[in-house]
């Protein structure tokens, strides 16, 4: 996306008419309290801190890089979306986002679901507690040993796929002697990302079953003749980082005729519906993330009023938050190792990690801030790209931001919202060791998932 601003920096005058970035902020010693988790501020000698401890001391403790996770930001989100969306409906939180058994508590103790897509993630959500019947199963080729698992344990729903799965679990269903609840998860021909969607025809992908040519009414058909399976609803996931609401009013709408359809052919009026997740959050001061009170309100309007055109009673709606709940809780803090100046272009900060902790700028071109956060600093805005230390020119954390020209190495510096699909994709390429997820709250902090060591990667390394 191209920016507007063109700061007048000096040391970078050739490069400012590129424009991928904004104005460097007034003050780079300022936090902003959209990107930053809810505890963190500074303290009296400049130290960014969250839950009460400087980064200082978290570094000292459990080196660098290191995601820090804000425990009471964490559960005051669950909080905000299971109140926003009341008794009549349900919160999921899409595991695949970050889990681990302390998050599986927090969401217990916070009275949210959980959404799991592998059989690792059931493994974790079950070990923690969680009770099946909080439990959704998702993903397009669910094993037959993870649908075994799924039935055995009495998860609440699995989020059917595909019509082969549809046949696999009921067969398993009934080999078990059970009804297992499912959902019908369709391709409505919308497409969410941040600011756009296309209401046009992306069925060109491999998850669900498309609304259109009629497949997603054959499902349900099936489904509905199945003596394994109980038809609770139809789900529909349409993108991720959206912040626009069209896309969910157009797929609200297209999912509420299906079940018109359903009810007029059947007789049956499914009572649940899923809309999904894919609510954006705040990467840069420029992403304005609505709250959870004004989308459950937008959703819940859009299902009443085409419900009530369609007449039919509205359906218990869930959702699936799970960038929105853990992705502004926690920051990477990295330490700043080599400083590369390159004149009339920018400078190369290069850090302790890279994208073997955050994958999201190679892999979707994600934006990012970037704070010095070891102390405050009075020197000029110099132009920079925050990078790796792998072996990779695309090896990039943040590609354009401000730090202050005094940035020596030794310097913490740290990247917020990053609490989701950084931990949860982090890999071990270069045999970097994945860091450490540390919760901290209230003067206290501890790793809830620890760092990696040597002798993990050798354990595995057979020989
Ligand atoms: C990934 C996913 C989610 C969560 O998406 P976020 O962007 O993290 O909110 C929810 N539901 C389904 C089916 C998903 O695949």
């Amino acid at each position: 996306m191209s920016r507007s601003a063109h700061p007048a920096g000096p040391r970078h005058a050739d490069v400012l008419t590129e424009g991928h970035y904004s104005a460097p902020a007034a003050d780079l010693n300022a936090l902003d309290e959209k990107v930053w988790s809810r505890t963190v501020t500074r303290d009296a000698d400049g130290a960014l801190t969250v839950g009460g401890m400087s980064v200082a001391r978290l570094a000292e403790e459990f080196g660098t890089p290191a995601y820090f996770l804000d425990e009471s930001d964490f559960r005051a989100r669950c909080r905000a979306w299971a109140d926003a969306f009341g008794p009549d409906a349900d919160v999921f939180y899409a595991g695949k986002a970050f889990l681990s058994r302390a998050v599986v508590r927090w969401l217990k103790e916070e009275g949210l679901n959980l959404d799991v897509c592998s059989g690792g993630e059931l493994t974790t959500a079950l070990e923690a507690g969680m009770p099946a019947e909080r439990i959704a199963f998702h993903g397009n080729n669910k094993t037959v040993a993870e649908i075994e698992r799924a039935v055995g344990a009495g998860v609440g729903r699995i989020v059917l796929d595909s019509f082969q799965e549809i046949v696999r679990v009921a067969h398993i269903a009934q080999r078990h002697g059970v009804r297992q609840r499912v959902q019908i998860r369709v391709t409505v021909g919308v497409e969410a990302h941040t600011h756009e969607f296309i209401a046009t025809a992306h069925e060109d992908q491999k998850f669900g079953i498309a609304l259109a040519d009629g497949q997603a009414a054959e499902a349900v058909r099936r489904a509905l003749t199945l003596d394994g399976l109980e038809l609770i609803g139809v789900h529909s996931h349409i993108g991720s980082q959206i912040f626009d609401m069209a896309g969910f009013e157009v797929s609200a709408r297209r999912v509420v005729q299906l079940l018109a359809e359903i009810r007029d052919e059947h007789g049956v009026e499914l009572p649940e519906i899923d809309l999904g997740g894919g609510l954006g959050i705040a990467y840069t001061s420029e992403d304005d993330p609505r709250e959870p009170h004004e989308i459950a309100k937008a959703l819940s309007d859009i299902v009443t009023r085409e419900c009530e055109s369609a007449k039919l009673r509205t359906p218990r709606i869930s959702v699936e938050p799970g960038r929105a709940i853990v992705g502004p809780t926690a920051f990477t803090l990295y330490e700043v190792g080599t400083i590369k100046p390159l004149e009339g272009l920018r400078t190369y900060v290069s850090v302790d990690g890279g994208m073997s902790d955050n994958i999201r700028t190679a892999l979707y071109d994600a934006e990012y801030s970037v704070a010095l956060v070891s102390r405050t600093s009075d020197a000029e805005p110099m132009l920079v790209r925050v990078v790796g230390k792998h072996c990779e020119s695309g090896d990039i954390v943040v590609k354009d931001a401000f730090l202050p020209a005094d940035l020596a190495p030794g310097d913490l510096i740290a990247v917020p919202a990053t609490g989701a699909y950084c931990r949860s994709m982090a890999s071990n390429y270069n045999h970097a060791l994945r860091p450490p997820v540390v919760a901290v709250r209230d003067g206290e902090a501890r790793a809830i998932v620890r760092r990696e060591t040597e002798e993990d990667l050798l354990s595995l390394d057979v020989g």
